[in-house]
């Protein structure tokens, strides 16, 4: 009998539909945290706090189609940039794309793989519970929230 494999591990990133693409993200929103860059190393560090956009309740993009224009650090992420994104810590560990560019399979806990999009959170692999808006810190105070890079 043949059976077919999930389509994130039978078919190369760069040969996706745009939908299985944007299927792949598990709604961590990681990649949604206000980042500082030390500007002697360059190195990135990740803060508990969120761009303004982000619904720290479900974790979702409140405005997803326009994001782009409305957020100059919201980057579209495309398997032409994920090498360089990687490389700049700029993903957490955990996430799908980072996963499978490295050849590592979707963790039990992944949407596409539990079949229940609240998983990602029941797991702890999200910013669930710990993430506040950028909108409730002061700039200024930004370096008190910053946290291990995941
Ligand atoms: S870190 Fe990866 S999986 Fe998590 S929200 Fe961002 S793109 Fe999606
Ligand atoms: S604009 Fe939306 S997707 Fe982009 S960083 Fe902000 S919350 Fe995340």
């Amino acid at each position: 009998m043949i059976t077919a494999e999930p389509y994130w591990i039978d078919i190369p990133l760069e040969q996706m539909s745009q939908a299985q693409w944007e299927a792949l993200c598990d709604g961590c929103a990681y990649c949604c945290l206000v980042k500082l860059e030390d500007e002697d190393s360059g190195e990135m560090a990740l803060t508990r706090v969120s761009c303004h956009l982000l619904d720290t309740d479900s974790c979702r993009c409140q405005d997803y189609p326009r994001r782009l224009q409305q957020v100059a650090q919201c980057m579209q992420l495309t398997p032409q940039v994920l090498p360089m994104v990687i490389k700049q810590n700029w993903l957490p560990t955990s996430c799908a794309y980072r996963l499978l560019y490295e050849g590592k399979p979707l963790p039990d806990w992944h949407p596409l793989v539990s079949g229940d999009a609240q998983t990602v959170h029941q797991a702890g692999a999200s910013v669930k519970g710990f993430v506040l808006s950028e909108d409730d810190v002061h700039p200024d105070q930004l370096l008190d929230f910053m946290i291990e890079n995941t």
